[in-house]
């Protein structure tokens, strides 16, 4: 482990105050600073969050003369796309975002037959190390706040109502960042996307994943939240030796203590935990490590797991590589084995390093 595990972020300063940034007590507390009455916190955050607009000269509502006032201290624009790509013949786009403060990051809108996913970012960059992530590799630039996190669910649901592609269904916190390390903002922008508006997007809880590389204090602080939310655990072997290094932050807590913490959502929150498993080629794709994680799934989880696999990313610079077709086949077949779900993860994004772990704003 040559890189330090950062748990806290950098101290550079968080993006002015936004709106989204706002509980419902927030929202009424900011509207009497601007000396105007109280129904207005409910108007601007229906605009918000109902309509998706965030720019008060389209709020037509609401008097000429206050618009600018409310644009200076509720909307300040938080995110400017600096570009654009598309594969998957349009169905996956990527979104690299310029901050306030120039500090970069991405977000991935995925279209499917039945369901538009967002896989969001949470901070800018990572400061959880894992070897084969190319987040990983740069380091943690900041945290991003509640508001910046929530804009790029708006841009997302924006752009599908815009070309006419329905409504964005699920939420994953899959893009740059450890959600869990940027706790507090994290859950208040879940409560955001789940509560119905004026207060929130309305987006079902159980379409919202949490991914995590099992932070087991955070998770078992999630579950006592009630938000309902997914939680996916990178669990990506089941024995500690090599979790030590593919994901460093198993030095402080252990395969065990995450599958406990896992456990314990589950339970608290009656929703089964999804475990992610990126297939590495003669690294953790051993017919014995699938046994293992089979058998040490089936007695931690049982019916209340899933194991996601998915294949490797390759990262610009890393040897490592995805496993061959029969070698995952064999896997899923003996995770099953153990009476474990197990399916494999379609990749979507590769052509435009938008695929899972291949964020990397920074090095841009
Ligand atoms: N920090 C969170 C969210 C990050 S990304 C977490 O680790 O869960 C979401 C998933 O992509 C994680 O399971 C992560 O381990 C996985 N991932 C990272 N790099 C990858 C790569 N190169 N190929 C495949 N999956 C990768």
């Amino acid at each position: 482990m040559t890189q330090q595990l950062v748990f806290t972020a950098p101290r550079r300063a968080l993006p002015p105050r936004h709106l989204a940034d706002l509980d419902p007590a927030g929202r009424a507390a900011a509207v009497a600073e601007l000396g105007l009455p109280a129904f207005r916190a409910n108007q601007l955050a229906h605009h918000y969050y109902g309509r998706l607009i965030a720019d008060p000269q389209q709020m037509t509502d609401l008097p000429a003369g206050v618009r600018a006032a409310v644009a200076d201290a509720l909307f300040p624009t938080l995110l400017t796309a600096a570009s654009e790509i598309e594969c998957d013949a349009g169905e996956t786009r990527k979104t690299l975002w310029r901050a306030h403060d120039h500090t970069k990051f991405e977000s991935v809108l995925m279209r499917y037959p039945r369901r538009n996913t967002v896989c969001i970012s949470s901070q800018a960059g990572c400061g959880m190390a894992c070897p084969f992530c190319a987040t990983g590799q740069a380091g943690l630039t900041r945290n991003l706040s509640t508001a910046e996190i929530l804009e790029q669910v708006r841009a997302a649901a924006v752009e599908l109502r815009d070309r006419d592609h329905g409504r964005l269904s699920n939420i994953v916190f899959m893009g740059m960042g450890e959600p869990l390390a940027n706790y507090a903002r994290v859950v208040a922008a879940v409560r955001r996307i789940t509560e119905p508006p004026p207060n929130g997007f309305g987006i079902s809880a159980r379409s919202v994943t949490v991914s995590t590389v099992g932070l087991a204090p955070a998770i078992r602080k999630l579950a006592d939240e009630g938000l309902g939310v997914t939680l996916a655990l990178s669990l990506h072997t089941p024995d500690d030796e090599l979790r030590d290094t593919l994901v460093p932050v198993n030095n402080r807590w252990k395969v065990d203590e995450a599958l406990d913490a896992a456990r314990y959502y589950a339970d608290v929150t009656g929703r089964r935990v999804s475990v992610e498993y990126a297939l590495i080629r003669d690294v953790n794709d051993q017919p014995w490590r699938a046994d293992l994680l089979g058998r040490k799934l089936h007695k931690t989880l049982g019916q209340l797991v899933h194991v996601n696999l998915i294949p490797l990313n390759p990262t610009p610079g890393s040897d490592w590589d995805a496993s061959p077709k029969p070698v995952e086949r064999e896997f899923v077949r003996r995770v099953r084995a153990q009476g474990v779900e197990c399916t494999v993860r379609d990749t979507r994004g590769r052509e435009i390093a938008a695929a899972c772990g291949q964020l990397a704003a920074d090095s841009e």
